[in-house]
């Protein structure tokens, strides 16, 4: 029995996080077009309509790209949050089954999926924590800021899959008018590599084995600027593998079960 979790590309061109048991496939976000998506399924050998579901955390379009296209041609059930759903236009009833935050979600005898709500950005976004075989895994992105509950749920987690959006120097520094600057940095907006360290440094520990850093901006960050930083912060804390979710996937998986990453071949 294991619990497998891939990325299947990471930051604002889209995101979409595949996790696999023996007895559920769900799809965490949907940024990607129906063509890419099913692209990317692909090289894993898998089809959109294999899919028991798509869970949708917040309406924006890097998170929801290709969700009711997906839901129309495959007849994937989408699965979301009710503010998530009416921002998406979709129908409640037959379009999008609406979850509520801490309610448990089931997905055959061996997957549970629990949605925490988190702050962001004119949207009611939410993180996942996945439930297998008596260990967790947290995917949680578009963090505008962070407190003592979401550390505690990450604490609770072997495997971690968080933003670390953008270096704060990069940011300010950068090219981006003044207003968006602000918002970015906001309560509502996005972790910096210095807030995600922050974090990661009140949750992990010896029992973490893989850090997965995300959804990082390609203009504001680099990613040996989010490992520096965070490995600075937590390197003393864990023995675990720590890595960078990238644009473009899928590039490798993690397991619940198992320690070590595995690389994918790319087709
Ligand atoms: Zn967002
Ligand atoms: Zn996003």
């Amino acid at each position: 029995m294991t619990l497998s979790i891939t990325h299947l590309g990471s930051g604002s061109s889209g995101n979409a996080t595949l996790l696999t048991t023996d007895e559920a496939k769900i799809l965490i976000d949907c940024g990607f077009s129906g063509r890419q998506l099913e692209k990317r399924l692909a090289m894993l050998e898998i089809s959109p309509k294999e899919l028991d579901a798509i869970l949708i955390s917040h309406h924006h379009i890097d998170h929801s790209r290709g969700a009711a296209i997906i839901q129309k041609r495959w007849g994937t059930p989408v699965q979301a949050n009710f503010e998530t759903c009416a921002k998406l236009g979709m129908d409640p009833v037959n379009e999008c089954k609406i979850f509520e935050p801490l309610n448990r979600i089931e997905f055959g005898s061996d997957l549970s999926i629990l949605p925490i709500s988190v702050n962001h950005d004119g949207a009611d976004n939410v993180g996942f924590i996945a439930s297998h075989a008596g260990e967790r895994a947290a995917i949680v992105t578009d963090l505008g800021s962070w407190n003592d509950e979401l550390a505690r749920h990450i604490s609770e987690c072997v495997h971690i899959s968080i933003e670390s959006n953008y270096d704060t120097k990069k940011l300010w520094n950068g090219p981006y008018p003044e207003r968006l600057k602000q918002r970015i940095a906001g309560r509502g907006g996005h972790l910096s590599n210095r807030q995600t360290a922050e974090l990661l440094s009140t949750a992990t520990g010896k029992h973490t084995r893989s850090i997965v850093l995300c959804h990082l901006s390609e203009q504001n960050n680099a990613p040996h600027i989010a490992e520096s930083e965070v490995l600075l912060e937590i390197d003393e804390l864990f023995d675990g593998d720590i890595s960078i979710s990238k644009r473009d996937g899928p590039e490798f998986s993690h397991y619940l079960g198992q320690a070590e990453p595995e690389k994918l071949a790319r087709i």
